[in-house]
């Protein structure tokens, strides 16, 4: 597909204002680059305005675009493909047929806004990129520096590609900004490995909801209070845990719905091959692809609107991000430990492209994560939840 930067005829709008990280600027959509990797495999639903227009076209081109259409009966309309995966839209040059010959205007809003997402706060839009994209995964992901963000003022995407954002977060947009500032700042904390960010930012937001429940105070205040809380660098480090490793093991086999591959013996011998290894293959996999996963977890903390991702409050969000993020980090320990060998880049990004599709793309994933957070760390506080994760 080519770069998607239109909006729908009857939405003409002027301007936007945005605030995203700084290398959302720099996306252009390449399929080339990519293999066209999100027009395969994938389930692309026709909304219902994108079907009216494609609708209005010609009868003879209505018809050979119909031909590729189906309507399912429990989802609706959606794209066919092709034997090799791809949608039928695919043009052998990579490109989609439907965007070169009848324009942007006639793409389905997911292929608009992906990897987009975007949140409307009022007269202000949040916007980031899904990580499931490889080229976006690149751009944010392999910088050295810390991530930044920054408003701007950019031509209008279209309006019916926005997510409404949780009423929470809704609720103190003038004080959200200064909160995920505050959050990303204790995130790339760079004297402190990404562990005790993680305790830092957990004990933070525990803080903040028994505090200040959904009142937040102002910018100064919640830098006070982040400092007030700093774990001690000393704090002891985590040593190889046979439960959490078989717990983890455990959580991926169910992810993948791949139980039957992982018996109780398997997740035994695998957990107890880990625990030998666990310490250094994680010291290696931080000291050199660090900045990769600190960039991971910046992203996903902003795109998924933390701390209102989830319902149950700041504590329960931290559980979800928390587990997330291992989750996502886990394939990569598992392939370093089981190599003995340092990753290279390729192999890192690919590992996270995969965990972070099938979380982000298969509802069931998504959903079981949700329910594991909340019910396996139910009791939990933020450092109790570090230690055992
Ligand atoms: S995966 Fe990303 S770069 Fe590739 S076609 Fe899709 S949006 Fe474009």
């Amino acid at each position: 597909m080519g770069e998607r930067t239109g909006q729908s005829n009857q939405e003409e709008q002027s301007e936007e204002r945005v605030f995203a990280p700084s290398y959302l600027w720099e996306f252009r959509c390449n399929g080339s680059a990519c293999g066209s990797h999100c027009c395969r495999d994938w389930r692309i639903p026709v909304d219902t305005a994108a079907w009216e227009r494609l609708a209005r076209l010609p009868s003879k081109d209505r018809k050979a675009v119909f031909s590729k259409l189906v309507e399912k009966e429990d989802t609706g309309w959606e794209t066919k493909h092709e034997e090799n995966g791809a949608c039928s839209f695919l043009g052998a040059d990579g490109l989609c047929c439907l965007q070169t010959t009848y324009g942007e205007a006639y793409l389905p809003d997911i292929c608009d806004s992906y990897p987009r997402v975007s949140y409307r706060f009022g007269d202000f839009i949040e916007r980031s990129l899904a990580m499931t994209c490889p080229v976006a995964a690149r751009l944010a992901l392999l910088p050295d520096s810390p991530m930044r963000f920054e408003e701007r003022t950019v031509p209008a995407r279209r309006a019916s590609s926005l997510t409404h954002p949780p009423m929470e977060a809704l609720l103190i947009r003038e004080k959200l900004r200064a909160l995920q500032l505050q959050m990303i700042a204790i995130l790339q904390d760079r004297t402190r490995p990404l562990r005790l960010r993680f305790l830092h930012l957990g004990r933070f937001l525990a803080v903040l909801e028994a505090r200040y429940g959904n009142r937040l105070p102002d910018a100064e205040v919640l830098a006070a209070c982040a400092e007030n809380i700093k774990p001690a660098a000393e704090t002891r480090r985590r040593g190889p845990s046979y439960t959490r490793l078989r717990y983890m093991g455990e959580l991926m086999a169910a992810l993948y719905e791949a139980e039957e591959n992982y018996t109780p013996g398997r997740l035994n011998e695998l957990a107890a091959c880990l625990s030998e290894c666990e310490t250094e293959s994680e010291k290696l996999l931080h000291s050199i692809h660090g900045h990769i996963l600190e960039n991971l977890a910046v992203n996903e903390l902003f795109l998924r609107l933390y701390p209102f991702s989830c319902a149950g409050g700041f504590l329960a969000n931290f559980k979800l991000f928390v587990l997330r993020f291992r989750a996502a980090e886990f394939p990569l320990l598992l392939k370093a430990s089981s190599k003995n060998t340092q990753l290279d880049v390729e192999t890192v990004l690919l590992l996270l492209g995969r965990i972070m599709e099938k979380l982000d793309h298969n509802r069931t994933a998504g959903e079981l994560l949700k329910r594991r957070a909340a019910e396996d760390f139910d009791e939990m506080e933020a450092d109790e939840i570090m230690s055992f994760l």
